[in-house]
């Protein structure tokens, strides 16, 4: 794997493919600033070794024509207070206007182009706009794991345009590593958490994972279609009718390869889907009618800290509830409390996908687990088997 240590970037102008797609409020400024901060070691390696540091990003969906609320130009302030380096803009990404902003920039700066996806070339994969953009820089670095699972210009095509001259920024390096610390090389018992709202989601990810790890805690939503295909009785909640014999074919998988499987065995029911429905903890396999599971219950979350505290490598993905609405949060915050003491005590953890970030982030976990993915979309596919086409670009 081709890194930026593998690289003395003296004098060279780094083409990096960073992810720069923050989210701006109305008045256009950046509101959380994760992203930016994650591309920080890669750009100051490139700086430190004397070289230049062109950055290239989408934000936002323009749908290839020009959107001034989307240009990267509202965020060009924010990266140069945190990155520490007045950054300069240039309001086109390929042409005339980039290639001049390029040829007169010196070591040590930092160059930021206009959206990429002002161009409909970018999403398209267009081999032309790709070798443009080639143009901009003498060695190529993929940074944006976001975005790695897309075979767009500037994440895949660009790469056969550099020739022994390509490689992964630190951050991208790290999000390889932490996925093959859970999927390759995790120090057993290996244990997958699997929660969120519905099976045919999360399907492709448990069948990958399956022959991966010794234990699987299936959690949320996806709860009750299990118990339902098992005979047991789900009351109001939420149920792919349609996956009850898919769930079966897991269950009996699982046992075939002796992994364990672990489903919540009492539940927090509510009777309706609102924070200020009343409650009851009910046993699992028989749930009122008029009621609904909306959160794992005492018992189950006694049994998932048993097998969070032994085990060695931990991959979590979905919330244990509905954790958007109070009451219905205590599940989900327990888990991270319990996957905190596991990383305290030694234990590797990687936490990814979608609603396991935002919980993470919003009930304080972050920085209390070895590793919290940036990438949804490919962090999933990753999980899933895929080969990411960012990633496969690279090592070509
Ligand atoms: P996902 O994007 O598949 O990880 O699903 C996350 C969503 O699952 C969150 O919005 C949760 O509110 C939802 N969820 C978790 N548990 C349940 C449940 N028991 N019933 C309904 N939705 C749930």
């Amino acid at each position: 794997m081709a890194t930026i240590e593998d690289f003395n970037f003296n004098d060279k102008k780094a083409l990096i493919r960073v992810d720069f797609n923050v989210p701006l409020n109305e008045e256009q400024q950046v509101t959380d600033t994760t992203r930016i901060h994650a591309a920080k070691p890669t750009i100051i390696k490139v700086l430190e070794d004397g070289g230049s540091a062109i950055l290239m990003s989408h934000l936002g969906r323009p749908k290839g024509e020009v959107n001034p609320e989307l240009s990267l130009g509202h965020i060009v302030d924010t990266v140069s207070e945190i990155i520490g380096v007045h950054v300069i803009f240039v309001d086109d990404c390929v042409g005339e206007k980039a290639e001049q902003a390029v040829s007169n920039l010196q070591p040590g700066q930092i160059l930021l182009l206009e959206n990429l996806r002002f161009y409909s070339e970018e999403t398209k994969g267009d081999t032309q706009f790709a070798e443009q953009l080639s143009k901009l820089g003498d060695i190529y670095i993929n940074d944006a794991f976001g975005t790695a699972h897309r075979a767009h210009a500037s994440t895949t095509i660009v790469a056969q345009f550099f020739e022994n001259a390509k490689c992964f920024g630190s951050l991208l390096a790290k999000e390889i590593d932490a996925i093959d610390k859970v999927m390759k090389t995790g120090e057993k018992p290996v244990l997958a958490i699997l929660g969120g709202a519905k099976v045919s989601s999360k399907i492709t990810i448990i069948e990958n994972i399956l022959p991966k790890v010794d234990h699987l805690i299936i959690g949320g939503g996806m709860t009750y279609t299990f118990v339902k295909a098992q005979g047991g009785k789900i009351g109001d909640s939420i149920c792919e009718d349609y996956k009850q014999e898919l769930a079966l074919e897991i269950l009996k998988k699982a046992e075939a390869l002796g992994v364990q499987i672990h489903l919540p065995v009492d539940v927090l029911a509510a009777d309706s889907f609102s924070n200020d429905a009343n409650t009851k903890e009910v046993d699992v396999t028989n749930i009122p009618d008029g009621w609904q599971g909306l959160d794992a219950g005492t018992v189950s979350m006694q049994r998932f800290k048993e097998v969070v505290l032994a085990s060695k490598t931990i991959l979590w993905n979905g919330p244990l509830g509905v954790f958007e609405m109070e009451n219905f949060a205590k599940g989900t915050i327990e888990l991270g409390n319990f996957i905190s003491e596991a990383t305290k005590n030694g234990s590797f953890s990687l936490v990814g996908g979608g609603d396991s970030v935002a919980a993470v982030k919003q009930f304080g976990f972050a920085d209390k687990v070895s590793y919290v993915s940036t990438g949804g979309g490919a962090m999933l596919e990753s999980l899933e088997g895929k080969t990411l086409p960012g990633i496969a670009a690279i090592q070509a």
